[in-house]
């Protein structure tokens, strides 16, 4: 290893740090670990600090761990690497993917050494997001919402004239854009494009025309973003609905994107996700017994409001996201009916508001009927 010195002087200049400007990197070098023990880690001025998020999710067993590293050592001089893209895989990975049955205890099984191991907890949470594992392994039965749309996202900086406390929504020409304000010049931004433009952010490029796609005529200048510097990577995302009716089953349940996720379009998943999560913790720390019929006021409640969040998301994807000239008619008879009455404007809001703090009636087809018919 070069000297300490030379760590320190070269820190962030030959490197580009992911999800960072490498000139924010240069001005405010990045710290630098030497030495990882357990759950600590320490930098190379000494100091030893908790690694609160465990590498990045991938130190779940603490650093320098004896067997870690023996398993470790006793691969690489096997086979240190081989991609497992389509074509090829390798016996460590098959051995280490799991099994699992669900039952009062659940199993999960996997093989290692060539030897099966079976472990029965109390309970597994599955909570491993869209296109769970867990949710497949035990046979869910996943529903899907047909595709309306398709959405794309790029985080960039350098957009000192955008207000940092506004973020805005709105559709423009083929598009419907949000803008969303993270300080300092960085700003999360959204496109959402119909499916006739499938490929229109994916490839070499896609940020250029991802920004490009943002000169609209409806912000204040349209070039503001033109400029801006990608932060991140720009991919496009299909945009529809899951579900599983019932996410529980013998000692398993299923919560956030794992047990279906709503269209991104109205930005629910994190609030979905905190709540599943709220609720079954009540319902484990309510009864001593974690047997399948303790979530069954979880899965009924869930049930209503991902329906509920299913009709909204629908609406909105209609409203906002279908660009013909019907669409856009439709969108000019529903900004003249909320400049008329306001409480018209009230399904709106529901992604703000929550699927239970509006009326009852706005998830019926009356409703629906009386803001887009
Ligand atoms: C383009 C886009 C924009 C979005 N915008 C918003 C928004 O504005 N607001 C909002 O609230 N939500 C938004 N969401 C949705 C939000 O990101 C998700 O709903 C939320 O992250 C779900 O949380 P989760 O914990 O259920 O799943 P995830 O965040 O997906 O976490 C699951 C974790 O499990 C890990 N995992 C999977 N398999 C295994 C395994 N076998 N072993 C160990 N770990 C495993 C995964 O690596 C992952 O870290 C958006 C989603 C998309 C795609």
């Amino acid at each position: 290893m070069r000297d300490r010195n030379f760590l320190i002087e070269n820190n962030a200049k030959p490197i580009w740090h992911p999800m960072a400007h490498p000139a924010e990197m240069r001005a405010q070098p990045p710290r630098i670990i030497m030495k990882g023990e357990a759950i600590f880690v320490t930098d190379i001025e000494g100091r030893t600090v908790l690694d609160s998020v465990g590498g990045l999710w991938n130190v779940n067993l603490g650093f320098s761990c004896d067997p870690i590293k023996k398993a470790i050592a006793d691969q690489l001089g096997e086979l240190p690497y081989y991609s497992g893209f389509r074509g090829t895989s390798t016996g460590p990975s098959i051995e280490l993917a799991f099994e699992l049955t669900a039952g009062e205890p659940p199993t999960i099984s996997f093989t290692i050494d060539g030897q099966r191991r079976e472990m029965t907890p109390r309970l597994i949470v599955g909570a491993d997001g869209r296109g769970s594992d867990v949710a497949r392994q035990i046979g869910m039965k996943v529903e899907t919402a047909p595709l309306h749309h398709l959405l794309a996202g790029l985080l960039v900086e350098g957009v000192d004239a955008w207000p940092d406390a506004e973020f805005s929504i709105g559709n423009d020409d083929d598009v419907m854009f949000f803008v969303f304000p993270q300080g300092n010049g960085r700003v999360r931004l959204y496109l959402c494009y119909g499916l006739d433009q499938r490929g229109r952010f994916s490839g070499a490029d896609s940020a250029r025309r991802f920004l490009d796609a943002f000169r609209l005529s409806s912000l204040p200048d349209k070039e503001m973003f033109c400029s801006a510097v990608p932060a991140g990577p720009c991919h496009g995302y299909p945009n529809a609905d899951t579900w599983i009716d019932m996410p529980v089953a013998p000692g398993v349940v299923l919560i956030g994107d794992a047990a279906g996720h709503n269209d991104p379009t109205i930005g629910q998943g994190l609030s979905i996700a905190f709540r599943d999560a709220r609720l079954v913790h009540e319902a484990l720390l309510g009864s001593k017994r974690w047997t399948g019929d303790i979530f069954l006021s979880y899965a009924t409640e869930r049930r209503t409001r991902m329906r509920r969040l299913r009709f909204t998301a629908e609406q909105i994807s209609i409203l906002r996201a279908e660009f013909t000239e019907t669409a856009r008619k439709r969108r000019r008879r529903v900004s003249e009916r909320i400049a008329a009455d306001r409480d018209a404007a009230l399904p709106l809001l529901i992604p703000v508001k929550g699927p239970f703090g509006v009326p009852d009636h706005l998830f019926e087809q009356a409703a629906w009927d009386a803001l887009m018919n």
